[in-house]
């Protein structure tokens, strides 16, 4: 097999993450690399270095930790290592991964509040004010910024306000929008953010990381209720011996990602990585609504990230028949997970453009089978 065919992607990924990568960000897995060397824990600082310019211009505030596993793995450290013993977590959740920060602090045995909201309205911040207003033992705010469920874009800017007017830690699972959407954690008073290499940063799956003030977490290292999960030893670990993992860490992965943030620079930053998600977001809504697809979201709280569309409303459709359909075609789109709507997703993310929004559209147009059903059989 030549590396050609080893590289080439038999289909365009259009989900939240994994997804996909450019040729030269796969090509960067092509070394070996050994985990105390020098070459390589200077490619662990200078990620981390990265991360932080990315999330702030107040860089001196904050430090940047990773961490094995999947998104949910850094969450959960997060989770685990910030929370005091007797810390009590309010977590506004409004889809699966709001409702998963609950479960994973309570069963931490964190004492945890939720905040649940529907999954297609915007929050209410009123009775967040409330909660906090009525309720002084809570110390933490946990919220997911892009609600990947629906797609929803969540206010972190007015929860932020209201989470420091009330003086708590502010906790973001920012997961799937880190690095496509334009932002600052120091204005928003973020004291923890989280997110993955296998989102906006456009690396591979097999870790995540958060951006931490360090303020705030220097006061953490008695909490950890794990000891793979122990962020604050992780932290240490990595600011004192430069950019050590305690435990191995997934090499190939992390120059992968290293790539992908230097492809991120080149592309002009954040802000032109936004402005191309969300165009594509643009163009695919449109280009679906032409077609008969509807998002069930309104305009004002559709994030560039991804898009929930509703069934078309026909009793021919089968989300298994359409899904084969595209991925024939080359395109392979997400089921939906809004608990009581029959959803799907497509996602916009990774080195996807507008070309490529455009040839979806076009394969979706000859893939509604449903339209007539009878030429199909
Ligand atoms: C992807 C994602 C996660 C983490 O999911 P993993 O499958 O553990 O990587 C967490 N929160 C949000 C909002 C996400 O989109």
């Amino acid at each position: 097999m030549n590396l050609k065919d080893m590289t080439n992607n038999p289909y365009l990924l259009l989900t939240p993450g994994p997804l996909s990568t450019t040729e030269t960000v796969k090509l960067a897995m092509m070394k070996d690399w050994c985990t105390w060397d020098d070459d390589y824990n200077n490619i662990v600082q200078d990620v981390r270095k990265r991360l932080v310019s990315l999330a702030t211009k107040s860089v001196e505030k904050y430090s940047a930790v990773l961490m094995q596993g999947s998104g949910t793995f850094s969450v959960e450290s997060v989770i685990g290592t910030v929370l005091p013993k007797d810390g009590k977590l309010l977590v506004v959740a409004n889809g699966v991964y709001g409702h998963r920060i609950s479960k994973i602090s309570k069963t931490l045995g964190i004492n945890t509040v939720v905040l649940a909201s529907g999954e297609v309205e915007a929050i209410d911040l009123n009775r967040l004010t409330a909660a906090l207003e009525n309720d002084p033992e809570i110390t933490h705010v946990a919220i997911v910024h892009c609600e990947t469920t629906t797609g929803m874009l969540n206010p972190i800017d007015k929860v932020g306000q209201i989470v420091k007017r009330y003086n708590r830690i502010f906790i973001v699972d920012a997961m799937s929008s880190f690095g496509g959407v334009e932002l600052d954690i120091d204005d928003l008073q973020i004291d923890y953010i989280i997110s993955s290499a296998n989102k906006c940063i456009e690396g591979v799956p097999g870790f995540g990381f958060a951006i931490v003030k360090t303020e705030e977490f220097d006061k953490c290292q008695q909490n950890a209720r794990s000891v793979s999960l122990d962020l604050y030893d992780q932290w240490k670990t990595m600011e004192e011996q430069n950019g050590k993992w305690r435990f191995t860490s997934p090499t190939h992965v992390v120059r992968a990602f290293a790539q992908a943030l230097k492809e991120l620079e080149v592309e002009g930053g954040i802000k032109n990585r936004a402005a191309r998600y969300k165009n594509n977001q643009k163009i695919l809504s449109k280009g679906m609504k032409k077609l008969g697809l509807e998002p069930i979201l309104n305009n004002e709280l559709q994030s560039p990230i991804i898009t929930s569309f509703y069934y078309p409303d026909s009793e021919y459709f089968k989300f298994s028949t359409f899904y084969l359909k595209l991925k024939e075609k080359g395109f392979v789109i997400y089921p939906g997970k809004v608990s009581d709507l029959d959803t799907f997703r497509i996602g916009n993310i990774g080195d996807v453009h507008q070309q490529d929004i455009e040839a979806l559209l076009q394969a979706i147009e000859e893939s509604r089978y449903w339209l007539n059903p009878v030429l199909e059989k």
